[in-house]
């Protein structure tokens, strides 16, 4: 990763949270049929928060700029995804000084979903965001050649698995059964959030 870290901070911020942004209805709409019809609106309301401050994000070091993301998501948005994104946020902050090499954005990253996983009581499998985000620290601790696409290609497929699953932890869970057969709104989420650091980190932003 070369050039200004601020720039690069910048654009890894903005293109994250315009990408999950720019799918807000497709989010929701997943969020209908097996939730309560706000995983888009909720993420728009805290991510909008995220990009009004985004000068003042972008200025920090990655993981100052991380925690503070994270704060704005806790506070803003009202769901059970924003504490856990919040949670993920400043967890995987905490972790990380400035921009990371592989090895440490790895170890950062799996502490921050053991965090995300202690918030929400749950576990792989349960079809929430875990589903992806396990995966994706997977991956980013195995590493290798053309990682950015491994990591697409996972968070793709992660986020497809869910689909039939039944739902173990929050608002889908109620449904039992008939959570069956829609991908969960949460994974999908994370999934875009993967493949925009990945855009970002390649420079396609
Ligand atoms: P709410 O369920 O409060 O309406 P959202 O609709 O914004 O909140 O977010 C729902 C998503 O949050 C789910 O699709 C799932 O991925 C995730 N989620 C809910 N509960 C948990 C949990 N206990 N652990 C992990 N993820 C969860
Ligand atoms: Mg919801």
């Amino acid at each position: 990763m070369t050039g200004d870290p601020q720039d690069l901070r910048r654009r890894l911020i903005k293109t994250a949270a315009e990408r999950v942004i720019a799918h807000a209805e497709e989010l929701t709409a997943l969020d209908r049929a097996i939730g309560d019809g706000d995983h888009g609106i909720n993420m728009k309301r805290g991510l909008d928060a995220v990009l009004a401050d985004l000068d003042n994000l972008a200025a920090k070091p990655l993981g100052e700029g991380l925690k503070a993301a994270g704060m704005h998501l806790v506070t803003k948005v009202g769901g059970a995804s924003g504490p856990l994104y919040g949670t993920l946020f400043m967890s995987l902050g905490k972790g990380l000084a400035d921009i990371p090499d592989r090895a440490r954005l790895a170890s950062a990253f799996r502490s921050a979903v053991d965090a995300v996983k202690a918030r929400g009581k749950s576990d792989f499998g349960m079809k929430t965001m875990l589903d992806v985000l396990g995966p994706a620290a997977d991956a980013l601790e195995a590493g290798g050649d053309g990682l950015a696409a491994i990591l697409r290609q996972r968070a793709a497929a992660a986020a497809a698995a869910t689909g039939p699953m039944q739902a173990i932890r929050g608002r889908a869970s109620f449904l039992g059964e008939r959570s069956k057969g829609h991908v969960d709104p949460g994974a999908r989420s994370s999934q875009l959030f993967i493949e925009a650091v990945c855009d970002a980190i390649e420079g396609r932003t």
